[in-house]
């Protein structure tokens, strides 16, 4: 998403010598990669778009993910950027040197470039658990992002390891075909009703007809997820306590035998983690051949898996639905820059950057979706391309030779984290949970502020807090 958005804006700004280096040998990223069943997104389709790239052809309210993969490859096809990708080039090594970026990809070639975007992924890196006795188990067993479609569903016994959006969308898709659903849960979640409504045929063709049609819902859409993440910065904002009602009542509405209640009734508050978003999770857990385990995995052995209660849950397949390692960003790759600063070791505590977008010491390197940018519930497209209008302005500043290298300096970038650090603490992320947004201190990693405010530093860029050479 991120690659093919850099590739279009940087050719409508009159940018045309650029390669797109990609490790695998089909483009779609986070879309090509999961392929669970039951996956799909979780903002509406309509927003999860392109804003210049309106889709009248969306399925439903929140699409299958086969539909996004489709949409990129035809965004790309049509903006004549696929040719200029070159696949199954992983890039290792990026090194500042004399001015330039030399990059080296894993099969040994070379190329020297004056700008690098990074624009790979956020949830990206498998988190594999660390539970003993993985390698030990006899059935099938794969990563929710490694989805195995060779593997037997129907009428076998399935165990999944982790609750959140992922988890929730496979036990969903797969509970009516399976013999046996486990479902292996450390956290309950909050989950947000969403019904997910087809297009008619007739609105589709609406929609085709009227292209003002689908940018106004983009636009309508937009807004109204602004104004949910403008609410999330403050724990006790109206938008929090609305969201806390709706899942309570979907929870308490939905869920019928006491017992499984209390066991689907998180002890944080809502949006604390992730919100998830469902119509039928609730429905499709209380099968009569579904379960909640949550007596905690003590081990995976050949036959299944054993809870600390000493109870071994006999399975054919076990799904990990463990996320994602979110403080990885470009690593593995090698970064080094000015004066043989390595990233490695400036992000050996933990990734951050100025505006999420740079890195003091690193000149003319960007990213896409990098450190603490907004992670919330609302589409990432956008967010992408708030930062490469961003980007742009600041590459425009080497174009036209207002300097030859620019990165933020440490003294606003330091400024900047203080702020971020301590507006995060007052989040709802950082209002008693445990989740995948906290960094090893315990402080949410993403963009405190609003979304307003976001859309505002965006506009253009505060050329004081720069450093340029
Ligand atoms: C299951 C799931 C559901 C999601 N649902 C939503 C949603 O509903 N709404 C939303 O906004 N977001 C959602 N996301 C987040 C999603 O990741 C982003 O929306 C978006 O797809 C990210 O696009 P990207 O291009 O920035 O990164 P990615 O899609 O991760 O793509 C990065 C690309 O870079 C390549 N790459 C990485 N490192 C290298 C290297 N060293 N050399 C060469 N190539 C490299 C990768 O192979 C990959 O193709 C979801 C994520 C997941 C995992």
């Amino acid at each position: 998403m991120s690659g093919i958005l850099s590739a279009i804006k940087l050719r409508e700004a009159g940018f045309d010598d650029f390669t797109i280096y990609e490790k695998a040998d089909r483009l779609g990223g986070t879309w090509r990669e999961n392929i669970y069943p039951g996956i799909s997104c979780d903002v509406p389709s309509h927003l999860y778009s392109y804003s210049f790239e309106p889709n009248p052809e969306w399925s439903h309210r929140f699409s299958p993910g086969s539909e996004i993969q489709a949409y990129f490859e035809g965004v790309a096809r049509r903006h004549g950027v696929t040719p200029r990708i070159r696949f199954g080039a992983e890039i290792t090594s990026a090194a500042f040197s004399a001015g330039r970026w030399q990059l080296e990809t894993k099969s040994g070639d070379h190329d020297e470039v004056d700008v690098v975007i990074a624009a790979t992924g956020v949830l990206h890196h498998p988190n594999m658990p660390a539970i003993e006795g993985l390698s030990r188990f006899g059935g099938a067993l794969f990563h929710s992002a490694r989805w195995d479609h060779t593997a037997q569903l129907d009428g076998r016994r399935i165990g999944i390891v982790g609750t959140g959006s992922t988890a929730v969308q496979i036990v969903s898709a797969i509970v009516d075909r399976v013999a046996r659903l486990s479902l292996f849960q450390r956290t309950a979640q909050w989950i947000m009703p969403q019904e997910n409504p087809a297009y008619s045929a007739e609105k589709q063709a609406e929609f085709r007809r009227r292209p003002e049609l689908l940018e106004e819902l983009h636009a309508d859409t937009a807004r109204l997820f602004a104004a949910f993440s403008n609410g999330l910065v403050d724990a006790n904002s109206p938008q929090m306590k609305m969201i806390e009602e709706a899942c309570r009542a979907n929870l308490e509405q939905n869920v019928r035998d006491p017992l499984l209640l209390e066991k689907l009734r998180p002890n944080y508050r809502a949006a604390c983690k992730r919100l998830v978003m469902s119509c039928d999770f609730y429905q499709a857990i209380q099968k009569p051949n579904a379960e909640v385990v949550t007596a905690g995995i003590e081990r995976i052995e050949v036959e299944g898996v054993r809870t600390r209660d000493g109870r071994l849950h006999e399975l054919d397949l076990l799904v990990l639905a463990t996320g994602f390692r979110v403080d990885r960003f470009m690593r593995p790759m090698q970064v080094v820059g000015r004066d043989g600063l390595r990233l490695d070791t400036v992000w050996a505590q933990r990734p951050s950057a100025y505006l999420s977008i740079s890195i003091p010491g690193f000149p003319n390197l960007f990213m896409l979706n990098g450190p603490n940018g907004p992670v919330g519930n609302f589409s990432l497209i956008e967010v992408a391309e708030l930062q490469m209008g961003y980007v742009l302005r600041l590459v425009e500043l080497l174009r036209e030779g207002h300097c030859r290298e620019i990165s933020p300096s440490e003294d606003a970038t330091q400024r900047f984290e203080a702020e971020r650090t301590e507006a995060a603490r007052h989040t709802i992320w950082g209002s008693g949970c445990r989740s995948w947004y906290l960094d090893d201190r315990g402080v949410p990693m993403s963009w405190p502020f609003t979304f307003d405010r976001f859309r505002e530093e965006m506009a253009a860029p505060k050329i004081e807090a720069y450093q340029l050479a």
